[in-house]
């Protein structure tokens, strides 16, 4: 039996609930977005860095993470802080952590196909509506500040390739020719 397009109720209108009333409207859904605040996307959707990337899309679960997680919980300027008090919550959400380590290329490669699909809905819906948001198509610089974390992501580029995304090694000179206010950066 076809379930016939009904009544949704869509709440938080961040991009998550925007886009996802968009699409229930264009499969003939009747849709009602709410929203507690006084405008669409005022919380995490406002503030962030306005990247539409696949390429950080590979998952968080390895061992190279728990031990830098575990360092960060030392460090007063760590850019993610776990407290180290324990709950019920955080215990069980750490071990669903843990679990999940021996999927990490398997779920590295959905989640990087997952993206590209993503990003090519996001850009499909402003081409479809002509919405005009500065983008710019000249892909994303990574920096990394030791050989040893340029080679760790050559081997992150090639579990990335086999979800189909290109990540490529650029020389001093196509930095420059990427982004000409970058000067003197490259790898030695
Ligand atoms: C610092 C930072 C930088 C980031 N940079 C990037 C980036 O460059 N590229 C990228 O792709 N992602 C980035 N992200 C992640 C991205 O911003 C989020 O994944 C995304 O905005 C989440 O969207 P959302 O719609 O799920 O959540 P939100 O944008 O937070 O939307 C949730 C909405 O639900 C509403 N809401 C909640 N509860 C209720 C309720 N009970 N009733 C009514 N309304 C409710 C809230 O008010 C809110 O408007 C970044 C995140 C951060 C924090």
């Amino acid at each position: 039996m076809i379930a016939r397009p009904g009544t949704v109720a869509v709440i938080g209108a961040g991009v998550t609930g925007v886009t996802t009333a968009y699409q229930l409207l264009k499969r003939g859904f009747d849709v009602t977005l709410f929203e507690r605040n006084r405008h669409a996307a005022m919380e995490t959707s406002l503030g962030n860095g306005g990247q539409i990337s696949a390429s950080n899309a590979e998952v968080w679960n390895s061992w190279a993470n728990v031990s830098k997680g575990i360092r960060w919980m030392l460090t007063k300027d760590a850019p993610l802080l776990v407290g180290p008090y324990p709950s019920f919550h955080k215990i069980s959400w750490m071990t669903s952590f843990l679990r999940a380590i021996p999927s990490y290329e398997k779920n590295t490669i959905r989640t990087v196909e997952l993206a590209l699909a993503a990003r090519d809905a996001l850009l499909g819906m402003a081409a479809d509506e002509g919405i005009d948001f500065n983008l710019e198509k000249r892909g994303i610089l990574h920096f990394y500040e030791t050989k040893a974390e340029f080679e760790a992501a050559a081997r992150v580029s090639e579990l990335l390739a086999k979800g189909g995304l290109t990540r490529l090694p650029v020389t001093t000179e196509e930095i420059s020719a990427i982004e000409p206010t970058l000067k003197g950066v490259g790898y030695a």
